[in-house]
């Protein structure tokens, strides 16, 4: 009887202490869920690689397929929503992806982004910070939100086709969020929606996010004030005014509330926006991170918000 007792005793232990242990340790491999600059720099770097992602290319469905198992691995589910976009250049397929995190409430937060860089056929165009920082940041944040219980439903949008495919207009730009207001809204799900925020351009080295005056007042006055609480208002700058045309554009012009956070300011006045200088040595961890973290504190602040239900 005895050494039956002492096999029990030993598998006890091993559930009760090592299982446990080990549990913890790969858990604690996975890091903790706040936002990491670091984490979210090394996607933008996993993007870049696969060179210019203009929409309807090979290096776009790579990226997107990269995406999606990133997503699938931070526990989101996620759809893709094709469509065929009517371009100055003739129709192109392009694919938003929207990964979904479940709250107790089925009202929705969009984050948002894009994850498309623009067609140039002179210059060969990586996007660092425009469409690699984007996607990056959104994935750093599916790997938080997805390991916390939330009270709102959250979506995480990688837009399609946000780039003009030849020059900026009505109908040659933002044509992923523009196919998706109008999808939410044939399908009933764009009432659901309490609040958008968009990010674009957030990983210049030298950051300066300005008050974009096309977003939602409200949203905006959370914004700069969770940056100031948390001592970032050299980065985000509240009394310097611009007004952008961006994703979030489709959304505001259907009622829905929406924010733009973007740093219009990239190299010499604004010179390597756009340029084959978009890379990501004109980049850093840290602006990741402030942005990050900022955020962070705003869906704090949207979860008490008495704006949304
Ligand atoms: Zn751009």
């Amino acid at each position: 009887m005895k050494r039956p007792l002492k096999l029990k005793a030993v598998i006890l232990v091993l559930l009760v202490v090592v299982l446990p242990t080990a549990l913890a340790q790969h858990l604690n491999a996975q890091g903790p869920a706040t936002f990491s600059g670091q984490r979210a720099f090394d996607a933008m770097r996993h993007l870049v690689a696969f060179g210019p992602r203009p929409p309807g290319s090979e290096s776009l469905a790579e990226s997107r397929r990269w995406i999606i198992h990133q997503l699938l691995l931070a526990g989101c589910h996620v759809d893709q929503d094709p469509f065929v976009a009517s371009t100055p250049i003739g129709p192109i397929k392009m694919v938003n992806i929207i990964a979904t995190i479940p709250g107790a409430s089925p009202s929705v937060i969009m984050l948002a982004g894009h994850y498309d860089t623009k067609l140039f056929n002179d210059i060969r165009f990586v996007g660092a910070n425009d469409g690699g920082s984007s996607a990056a940041f959104l994935l750093e944040m599916a790997r938080i939100l997805g390991r916390r219980k939330n009270k709102y439903t959250y979506w995480l949008v990688f837009f399609d086709g946000e780039e003009a495919i030849q020059t900026w207009s009505a109908t040659d730009s933002l044509y992923g969020s523009r196919h998706l207001v109008q999808k939410l809204s044939a399908d009933g799900d764009l009432s659901r929606m309490q609040a958008m925020i968009l990010v674009d351009m957030i990983a210049d080295k030298k950051l300066d996010i300005r008050r974009d005056g096309n977003s939602t007042p409200w949203l905006s006055d959370l914004l700069f004030k969770a940056a100031d609480r948390l001592g970032y208002s050299h980065d985000f700058l509240k009394n310097q005014l611009t007004a952008v045309e961006d994703d979030h554009i489709p959304f505001i012009n259907a009622g829905v509330s929406a924010l733009d956070i973007i740093d219009l300011d990239y190299g010499p006045e604004n010179s390597f926006w756009h340029s084959a200088q978009d890379t990501l040595d004109q980049c850093s961890p840290q602006s990741l991170e402030i942005v990050g973290r900022v955020v962070t504190a705003l869906l704090q602040e949207l979860d008490n918000s008495p704006r949304i239900h």
